[in-house]
């Protein structure tokens, strides 16, 4: 049977979801995985002395092996948290409050993630001196003024991975070679690149990393912090008093059948994360060149070194707010990460690289998942032409 391309675009889920980058569906697979740990296997995985618990107890240490595997770290460095915020303020205000006695400097990026940026706010209150170093024009760090800024009280480098707005991945290896050269801890936000390009806390030298479940299809309010134990060992001062759990770095009753989902949902991202970013960077690439082909739209970020299945494009005279209330019911989509979202302001990323306020304001972020398909590309690529056409007044839909 040969279906026309409107019985395809019928059957299509609306609107297509293209905001992976906000979070993504739990894979079926994972759910599968985390059913029983509700109901049947449901103990408390710090319970001694029954087998609900020791059930319990074997799932997180299964779940600790394969999280630890998708960055190439040890088990036994991986602290459960409740997400990526939680790990990203663990590991500054950890970092800062451990290593007070040393200095109080901290380097970090302008279009860092909000849950890093507050967080340097916060303890700039507690005395920390926090640099907050410029991008290129690409989203880039640059490496001669990370190499500047760093002083004889600089503790910690905390640089992302792989921005959430523009995919722009930061040239992490050289990175973590000027954090070594002077023994200053790095420390990488790495939620939007683990599982979706090969990241190696080893091979990348990374001391801390945050990790978050929801980003790879797993379920939301779980997640990690990588923590070095040798080469060096990095100490933190715990920001969670309560029973020890996570050796003390993390107290509270953990998260079991999130934990579950979140070794699952990391197992997959291993597996797949190769076919995946080949097949999604041709997605990706086949929507760009199609919206591109619109006059006067252009890439924001660094096209050369990108996560496989993000774009970032400015629509000149097409405002994003009014742009997505025209297509909103047929194309997810989103004017910058979701923890911004409901702010009108231009995007603090894009305007950190020198995109000027209207250009800002005219952009959308498009970012595909696991479940794209071929038919919702060709389908956002109709959507969304139409709609910078009407708004540009081009022509009337
Ligand atoms: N860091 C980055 C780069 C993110 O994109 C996000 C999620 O939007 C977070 C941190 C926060 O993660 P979580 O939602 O797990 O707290």
């Amino acid at each position: 049977m040969c279906l026309s391309l409107k019985e395809l675009y019928q059957m299509l889920q609306l609107p297509v979801y293209m905001d992976n980058n906000a979070t993504t569906p739990c894979d079926p697979r994972v759910v599968d995985a985390m059913l029983p740990y509700f109901t049947r296997h449901f103990g408390n995985a710090a319970s001694r002395s029954h087998a609900y618990g020791w059930e319990a107890e074997e799932a997180v240490k299964f779940a600790r092996e394969q999280v630890a595997a998708l960055i190439g770290a040890e088990p036994g460095e991986i602290v459960f948290t409740s997400g990526a915020t939680e790990a990203d303020n663990l590991a500054i205000k950890g970092v800062f409050d451990m290593y007070k006695n040393k200095g109080n400097h901290i380097i970090t990026v302008a279009t860092e993630h909000k849950a890093v940026l507050d967080t340097c706010r916060h303890i700039e209150k507690e005395g920390a001196e926090i640099t907050y170093l410029p991008v290129n024009k690409d989203g880039t760090v640059d490496l001669l003024q990370l190499e500047s800024a760093i002083r004889p009280t600089t503790i910690l480098v905390a640089i992302m991975y792989a921005n959430n707005e523009t995919g722009t991945i930061q040239p992490i290896r050289s990175i973590s070679a000027i954090a070594k050269k002077h023994s200053l801890i790095f420390f990488s936000d790495a939620v939007q690149a683990a599982g979706k390009i090969p990241v190696d806390v080893n091979a990348d030298s990374i001391d801390l990393a945050a990790l978050t479940a929801h980003k790879i299809y797993g379920p939301k309010g779980v997640g990690a912090l990588y923590v070095r134990r040798k080469n060096p060992r990095v100490r933190l001062t715990p920001q969670l008093d309560g029973g020890g759990h996570e050796k003390g770095i993390r107290s509270g009753t953990l998260n079991v059948p999130g934990i579950v989902g979140f070794g699952k949902a990391a197992e997959l991202a291993s597996e797949t994360w190769a076919t995946e970013g080949v097949r999604l960077s041709r997605l990706r690439d086949k929507l760009e060149n199609a919206l591109l082909q619109l006059a006067d739209v252009s890439v924001n970020g660094n096209r050369n070194s990108r996560l496989p299945h993000v774009t970032n494009l400015s629509f000149a005279d097409a405002e994003s707010e009014g742009l997505m209330i025209g297509f909103n019911k047929n194309v997810a989509v989103s004017s910058g990460s979701a923890c911004t979202s409901a702010s009108l302001e231009p995007s603090y990323v894009l305007k950190a690289m020198g995109v000027n306020d209207s250009a800002a304001l005219a952009s959308l972020r498009f970012s595909l998942g696991r479940f794209t398909t071929e038919e919702e590309v060709n389908y956002a690529i109709e959507q969304v032409s139409a709609g910078v056409r009407k708004m540009r007044g081009l022509v009337s839909i």
